[in-house]
């Protein structure tokens, strides 16, 4: 579990990729030092939406508030509550 993409999405640069701040949306971005490009990553520590929600229904299960859940998989608050969320309506329908 790393906070560092392996390469730059654009040029495939491993090393020269560095944070740069965040999106409103709480997603990390990234800037490449190589060609002086940012993007952003959305899901670092696992790679797809899929993992998130079953790591969250997981930590529900097992009674962990959204908090520990967010601290747990290094996600931001607001990812956690929109997969809640998903996961709201997913019951309910
Ligand atoms: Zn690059």
């Amino acid at each position: 579990m790393t906070d560092n993409p392996s390469a730059c999405h654009h040029c495939s640069e491993a090393n020269s990729v560095r944070k740069h701040g965040k999106a409103r949306s709480g997603i990390q971005r990234y800037y490449c030092s190589v060609c002086r490009k940012t993007f952003q990553v959305h899901y670092l520590y696992q790679g797809n939406e899929e993992n998130i929600l079953q790591q969250i229904k997981i930590g529900l299960n097992e009674g962990d508030s959204r908090i520990d859940i967010s601290r747990k998989l290094g996600v931001e608050l607001s990812v956690i509550d929109r997969h809640i969320y998903m996961l709201t309506m997913d019951t309910m329908a």
